[in-house]
């Protein structure tokens, strides 16, 4: 089973993603008025910046509307915003995509100048090539992460991983002055701003779904999922102690080894709260499963209780059965009408409570992996009809007919007789209980290969579809035979399963409600 996220972290970190796709759509927006009306500082965000380019400022503006829409529940199915989505997308790709064809063949398509005309040198309105490759990256991102389905949102999540690295690898060359990382001479680097805006974009969209892919287990409940929030957590903290650290030194706050102190101290610090973390973590660890070995022990305590006490009480109930089956017999005498009335009552609610202990017995034998299979060479076919004998009364009283389809010569096989009449009459209980008046019950036994395959199928209630995976569960029982038959306990199929695994069979069944149901056992010859 999947672990559970928690929610209300998943509806912060949504929060946040919408608010980086805000920022990131107020960036382009400045910048595309700073265009419109020559406002330079507009089109700069800040003094010391350099221009940013038209069809930048216009990705971001249109990025910063598709990160908004994908994270509104409102978008939801409504064609018009998804298709607004798409469109916008695929724009900021194919932008993304036409310049790094200019930047590689030396060409110009003329893109630059689409939106403004305004009379500006080519770096000013030409995107830098970094720009231009995550603006594919971005483009095509969102196109998998407006999908909105785990498996397109994971592959979203992995291109934008491509992008964020170039611009983190930037803004670490802005903060370091390393110009390198952020220039691919001979062409022109990517500005501050604009490595701050992908940043931006980068984490909206990989908090936009943050219950999804990879982005998973920070938001997942439990020690796993505090420890990847924890570990996280130390790392942008070391990181942005060694950013001040070094932006400290460079603007001659203090000089090197100051910063060399600060770095020690901030390496220092954050091993010392791991080891203390990884402490408390194994520490709870350690209560955890202690906890959990009491509530194993608990359960087998249970069980053995349960295994000793219907031991104990099959006893009187075997007794109890074999003098009223005697009275019954009049072997002691003559009964009246209405003592041999009473007397049948009390046999039938006795064989219905041995049929109780028995069930939690072997389940008990089953839980405590105590269920011993003796094998023995074994005619199946006597088995099930000695277990078909068993059952005349009900199937006279059903008005069931029966078909037999036994093959001849069916080979003898290793396998523990009393179990595998357990098994059989298990299965053919059910038959009998579900399935109206009337109906029919076929018995086919056949050899399959190196198999012999036994089925039992009925024309009866048949099994609801959505609870057909929970039919083997102990004490499971489907709805439509709950309404009708308050008796079961659940705990047949459960039995039978186990026995016929532990001889090494199978048991599968087919089903379909008020059809029939169709059990299938193999066994190997
Ligand atoms: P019980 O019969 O005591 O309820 P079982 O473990 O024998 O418990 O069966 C579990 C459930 O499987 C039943 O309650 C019933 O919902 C379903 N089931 C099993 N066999 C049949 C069948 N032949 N027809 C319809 N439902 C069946």
């Amino acid at each position: 089973m999947p672990k559970q996220t928690n929610p209300q972290l998943v509806r912060r970190l949504k929060y946040f993603s919408e608010i980086l796709g805000g920022m990131v759509f107020l960036v382009g927006l400045a910048a595309l008025v700073g265009w419109q009306f020559d406002v330079i500082f507009l089109k700069r965000i800040l003094p010391s910046l350099p221009i940013i380019a038209p069809n930048t400022a216009f990705s971001f503006f249109l990025g910063g509307i598709v990160l908004l829409l994908v994270a509104s529940p409102k978008t939801g199915e409504k064609r018009h915003l998804k298709a607004v989505i798409y469109i916008f997308s695929s724009f900021i790709a194919l932008v993304g995509f036409f310049t790094l064809l200019e930047y590689l063949f030396g060409v110009n398509f003329g893109i630059d100048r689409l939106l403004f005309s305004a009379a500006q040198g080519e770096a000013a309105v030409r995107m830098s090539p970094q720009s231009a490759f995550n603006f594919l990256m971005v483009g095509v991102s969102l196109l998998f992460i407006a999908g909105q389905e785990e498996k397109k949102v994971k592959v979203g999540q992995a291109i934008i991983l491509l992008a964020g690295i170039v611009s983190l690898v930037s803004l670490f060359g802005f903060i370091y002055n390393i110009s390198s990382f952020y220039t691919i001479s001979p062409f022109k680097g990517m500005a501050a701003h604009t490595a701050v805006s992908f940043t931006m974009v980068f984490f909206s969209v990989l908090l936009i779904f943050p219950d999804f892919g990879f982005m998973r287990i920070f938001v997942i409940r439990g020690l796993s999922g505090l420890a990847a929030r924890r570990l996280l957590f130390v790392l942008v903290c070391m990181m942005i102690a060694e950013v001040l650290a070094t932006i400290g030194r460079r603007t001659n706050f203090y000089g090197y080894s100051f910063e060399i102190l600060i770095h020690l101290v901030v390496i220092l610090g954050s091993f010392v709260y791991l080891i203390f973390f990884a402490f408390r973590s194994l520490d709870e660890l350690g209560k955890m499963e202690t906890s959990l070995a009491k509530s194993q022990e608990l359960d087998r305590s249970k069980t053995e209780f349960v295994g000793l006490a219907s031991h104990q009480l099959r006893t009187p109930l075997t007794a109890i059965s074999w003098y009223t089956e005697m009275l019954l017999k009049k072997d002691f005498g003559d009964l009246n009408a209405k003592q041999m009335d009473y007397l049948g009552e009390i046999y039938a609610g006795n064989q219905r409570m041995i049929d109780l202990v028995d069930d939690l017995l072997n389940t008990s034998r089953i839980d405590m992996g105590t269920l011993k299979i003796k094998p023995e060479l074994v005619n199946l076919a006597e088995v099930m009809e000695n277990t078909l004998n068993e059952f005349s009364p009900q199937l006279n009283q059903k008005n069931i007919s029966i078909e037999k389809k036994f093959s001849r010569n069916l080979p003898l096989s290793k396998l523990d007789s009393e179990h595998l009449g357990i098994v059989f009459q298990n299965i053919l209980s059910n038959a009998v209980k579900y399935t109206s008046p009337k109906g029919k019950i076929m018995v086919e036994m056949r050899r399959q290969n190196s198999h012999i395959l036994v089925k039992i199928a009925d024309n009866g209630w048949g099994i609801p579809a959505v609870q057909q995976k929970k039919i083997f569960t102990k004490l499971f029982r489907a709805d439509n035979v709950r309404k009708r038959d308050t008796e079961g306990t659940g705990l047949g199929l459960y039995i039978a399963r186990a026995i016929v695994k532990k001889s090494g069979g199978k048991i599968w069944f087919e089903s379909k409600e008020n059809k029939g149901t169709t059990f299938y056992i193999t066994f190997k010859v």
